[in-house]
């Protein structure tokens, strides 16, 4: 029996439906917030990715890449910032700024597979790129937090907030922090030993606890930054406490990339662990720039669906179902056609496709889930009838063929 390819999931019909909840909330909120949707293609030539820096641990451990036939290096993208800004540049969009993106689609990462952990996952995310000020940060944070609010995970999430301040700052703290781990560095992690050289800044977001242990006296962020990261990050601080919006100071929070400045903030679920970050997000710069075009500033966040899908609370909303049962072999003729006029009308309906006496066919109208039962009968075709059946009280009108969709339509509240 073959299986799914590990760190991969089939999506069947019910978690397919929750993962659609999030969809709709967040192309709904889009549309509130003025956001656009956009795809990129899923895989790109690896140097979208590469050129970003392999320090990163996505991008040096973490890719799909491989070489298609005609001998193209190209990687599944692991991310979905690099894409867009790539797309910014191919597509000549730096001339129509500012650019207000969202997008929905599959992620690739060869990761440690676990619950909330996977190699192909999903994520829905924004970009807003051109504005580079606290008013921008701050837009991207209100529709994180709408979003979440809508898909009813906002108390469970807590914001967590710092600033990586400016090229200056970033550099001076940068040597501090080494300067303070290279003493301890034959007791960090492996990864964390590597990072020292490439990334150390990445070591400050280790969920290893011996890292976390060293890390609990290392020199902070604030001292290093510049006068004008420090009025930038209280700009958005304010902005948050003016909007109502709970947040945390994590001196530690930082991101992957290099090219990750100033605003950088997590949404995080502390009841599911390692795998609780929900929503991760902050402003770069730098990257469309590696990519060829000139140098735009933006803001965004990346929240993996699965993950939203797990804590959302909301269940799924269905049309009501109507389930046509033709008795006979002239009704089973007719269910084709009515079926088909019903649909056409705006009604969901599924007919009965098993046989048997009416009790069975009337249970798997219930198992369908259905609201009402159509049962058409010899009786009642020859008459131009139909008997409707509620379900849930067992209530049940004849009525006549040409009346049924308009009554259902009455009856169960459904517009055009
Ligand atoms: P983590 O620290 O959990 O590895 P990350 O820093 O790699 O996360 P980002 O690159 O910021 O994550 O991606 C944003 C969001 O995408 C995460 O907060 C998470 O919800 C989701 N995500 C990332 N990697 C995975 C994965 N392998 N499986 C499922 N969701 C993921
Ligand atoms: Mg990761």
């Amino acid at each position: 029996m073959l299986q799914p390819v590990r760190g991969t999931h089939d999506l069947l019909p019910d978690l397919m439906a929750r993962q659609r909840m999030v969809h709709t909330a967040a192309r709904r909120v889009a549309s509130f917030f003025s956001f656009e949707e956009m795809a990129t293609p899923i895989f790109e030539f690896s140097s979208v990715f590469h050129r970003l820096g392999e320090s990163s641990d996505i991008v040096s451990k973490e890719t799909y890449t491989f070489q298609d036939r005609g001998g193209e290096e190209l990687t599944l993208r692991p991310e979905g910032t690099a894409p867009v800004m790539r797309a910014i540049v191919s597509n000549g969009l730096t001339q129509s700024l500012p650019l207000r993106f969202l997008y929905i689609g599959p992620m690739f990462r060869y990761d440690r597979p676990q619950k909330g952990r996977y190699r192909q996952f999903e994520q829905v995310g924004v970009e807003l790129v051109g504005p580079m000020s606290p008013a921008a940060d701050l837009e991207v944070l209100c529709f994180a937090h709408m979003l979440l609010t809508q898909i009813g995970v906002r108390d469970q999430v807590k914001l967590h907030i710092n600033t990586l301040g400016d090229k200056e700052s970033r550099a001076r703290y940068r040597e501090t922090l080494v300067a303070y781990l290279t003493p301890f560095a034959s007791e960090l992690s492996v990864d964390s030993q590597r990072r020292l050289s490439e990334n150390p800044l990445r070591i400050l977001d280790s969920k290893e606890p011996q890292d976390r242990k060293i890390l609990e006296n290392a020199p902070s962020f604030e001292d290093a930054l510049s006068p004008e990261s420090a009025a930038y990050f209280q700009e958005v601080c304010t902005g948050l406490d003016a909007l109502k919006i709970a947040y945390h100071i994590d001196r530690k929070l930082v991101r992957g990339l290099d090219y990750y400045c100033h605003t950088a903030f997590e949404f995080i679920c502390e009841t599911m662990g390692a795998q609780g970050t929900v929503l991760a997000g902050g402003r770069y710069e730098g990257l469309t720039s590696a990519m060829g075009g000139p140098d735009i500033p933006g803001v965004g966040w990346a929240a993996g669906t699965e993950r939203l899908r797990d804590l959302s609370p909301h269940i799924p909303q269905k049309a009501p179902l109507f389930y046509l049962v033709p008795m006979g072999d002239a009704p089973q003729r007719e269910s084709t056609p009515l079926a088909y006029a019903l649909r056409e009308a705006g009604l969901c309906v599924k007919t009965d496709m098993g046989g048997g006496n009416m009790g069975k066919r009337l249970k798997r109208a219930d198992a369908s889930g259905a609201t009402c039962a159509l049962i058409l009968g010899e009786d009642e075709l020859a008459r131009h009838e139909i008997l409707v059946k509620d379900l849930a009280s067992g209530a049940q009108i004849t009525l006549a063929l040409n009346a049924l969709a308009p009554y259902l339509k009455e009856t169960f509240d459904l517009k055009d």
